[in-house]
């Protein structure tokens, strides 16, 4: 049930029960004063003619005094006036209308009034007036009036206060149903929209409800409230794109050191095909060589250039600063492409590099670049760690697992993507700052300290999480956890 419906009915329902309470008292006091008057002009009349009747008893006896109650009865209609004896109920005439065991009083001499419902239905009031005429036997007036008309007035004064009840009920039903509508109703049901509409986000078109009680009260609040939102809002969303801003500009940094850790490995990768065409391009130039041998050198110059182009782009693309760009990638090449660049930074540390998981499908929705930046990061502080060489295993596994307490996403499959190494291991002081930005225990020139900490964003922004696992002196293993289905992100192609 609505509010102002409510209210409404709680008005007229007090409404009605006023008056009904207020009728029924007016009813039941009146009855109680017309009955005292109804007595009071019994006994009234009954004193007056108690004297006359004695006398004429006693002055020429009974029968004549009762021929005087006779014409008193002729002219009194309502009051119906007759000599009783009050020791006999045998008698029809002369016995009273009240059973003779309720006349007590009247016989002790008392003058007694008493109600009695009559063989036709109605009601009378009896007074008796005791006169003593005789000694041996009580005998008294008895004035009988009917309540008839009482009843009938009684019946009226209930029927009015009914009819005056309906018709205020209606009279205020007809004025407090369109007021509680229009004062509480509707300034509600505007309340309830705004607020539905506050939940689901839009905290646009203010409510702006006339006057200056309560409910105007509350809108006004709730507009207040939605403003200060709306404005924290703005804040927040500033602030999280400045964030993003620094976050991008890091990355972009931690790309350029990667990219210079590269160049080494670049430099080893394109020497091979740059020795191989520089000595193919030199037999050409001899002119030695003969047609068919000058088309092969030429495919093999072509092959090679395609190769060193395929290799530079890859740096261009790893340095260049994007824009996430996931699309199905198969985790084993990424790793294979990092390991092949790794490996002769590797190689001058004195480090071997292996890598296990060779029969499993690793694909997932993924951002390639960011990945290799990811396992760029892990190897080479893998190798690092040991500053005497030793070994690196990198391992792709698929797992039932579940995201630590902390990181979004669900129980499920995931790609794990792991790098253990022999090296020196992390304190356990040193285990809860690895994900700090600037968290370095390097030389200063070798580390930035924003190597892990961009590694845990991007890998986070993939809805997986870095699982960190050392001992002092023994060694590391980062497993990087990704998921193999990846909900809510935009495929491009
Ligand atoms: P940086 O390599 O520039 O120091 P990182 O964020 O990549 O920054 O690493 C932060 C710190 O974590 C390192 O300085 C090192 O102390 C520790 N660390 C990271 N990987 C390893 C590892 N495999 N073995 C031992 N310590 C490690």
């Amino acid at each position: 049930m609505k509010l102002a419906a409510k209210l409404v009915s709680g008005l007229l329902l007090g409404i009605v029960l006023l008056l009904g309470v207020d009728g029924y008292f007016s009813i039941q006091r009146e009855t109680e004063l017309y009955e005292t008057n109804m007595e009071h002009d019994a006994l009234l009349l009954g004193r007056a003619m108690r004297g006359l009747v004695a006398d004429s008893w006693r002055a020429d006896g009974g029968v004549r005094a009762k021929q005087l109650i006779e014409d008193a009865n002729h002219e009194e209609h309502e009051v119906h006036i007759r000599w009783v004896w009050l020791d006999t109920s045998s008698d029809s005439d002369l016995s009273p209308q009240v059973p003779l065991e309720k006349l007590g009083p009247a016989v002790r001499g008392e003058e007694t009034s008493l109600k009695a419902r009559e063989q036709d239905g109605d009601e009378y009031l009896h007074t008796y007036i005791p006169i003593a005429v005789d000694e041996k036997r009580p005998g008294a007036l008895e004035l009988s009036e009917s309540l008839s008309e009482l009843a009938q007035y009684s019946r009226h004064s209930l029927i009015s206060t009914l009819v005056l009840m309906g018709v205020l009920l209606l009279g205020s039903g007809l004025l407090v149903v369109p007021l509680g509508i229009r004062l509480v109703g509707r300034p509600l049901h505007r309340l309830v929209e705004k607020t539905r509409q506050v939940g689901k986000g839009d905290l646009s078109r203010p409510l702006h409800l006339r006057g200056h009680d309560e409910i105007a009260e509350v809108a006004a609040a709730l507009n207040v409230m939605c403003e200060q939102l709306a404005e924290s809002q703005e804040q927040i969303r500033a602030e999280a794109t400045a964030r993003i801003a620094v976050l991008e500009q890091l990355r972009h940094a931690d790309r350029l050191k990667t990219v210079g850790r590269l160049a080494s490995g670049m430099a080893h990768e394109l020497g091979t095909p740059l020795n191989v065409v520089s000595a193919r391009g030199a037999l050409i130039a001899e002119g030695t060589l003969s047609d068919a041998e000058i088309v092969e050198s030429g495919n093999i110059i072509k092959a090679q250039s395609e190769r060193i182009t395929a290799i530079v782009r890859q740096l261009l693309d790893f340095a260049r600063r994007s824009v996430p760009h996931r699309v199905p990638v198969d985790l084993r090449q990424v790793a294979e492409q990092t390991i092949r660049l790794l490996t002769s930074f590797a190689k001058k540390r004195k480090v071997k590099m292996s890598l296990a998981g060779d029969d499993i499908d690793a694909t997932t929705e993924a951002d390639a670049g960011q990945i290799q930046q990811v396992l760029t990061n892990l190897i080479v502080n893998a190798i690092q760690a040991m500053p005497e060489g030793g070994k690196v295993e990198v391992a792709i596994r698929r797992e039932h697992a579940c995201p630590p307490e902390g990181h979004d996403g669900s129980e499920g499959e995931y790609v794990c993507l792991s790098v253990r190494d022999e090296g020196v291991g992390i304190s356990e002081e040193n285990m809860r700052l690895l994900f700090e930005p600037f968290f370095t225990t390097k030389d200063i020139g070798k580390g930035t300290g924003l190597g892990l900490s961009i590694a845990y964003g991007i890998v986070g922004e993939h809805g997986g999480w870095i699982d960190v696992a050392s001992e002092p002196e023994e060694g590391s293993c980062f497993s990087v956890y990704l998921p193999q289905e990846v909900d809510g992100c935009t495929k491009e192609s």
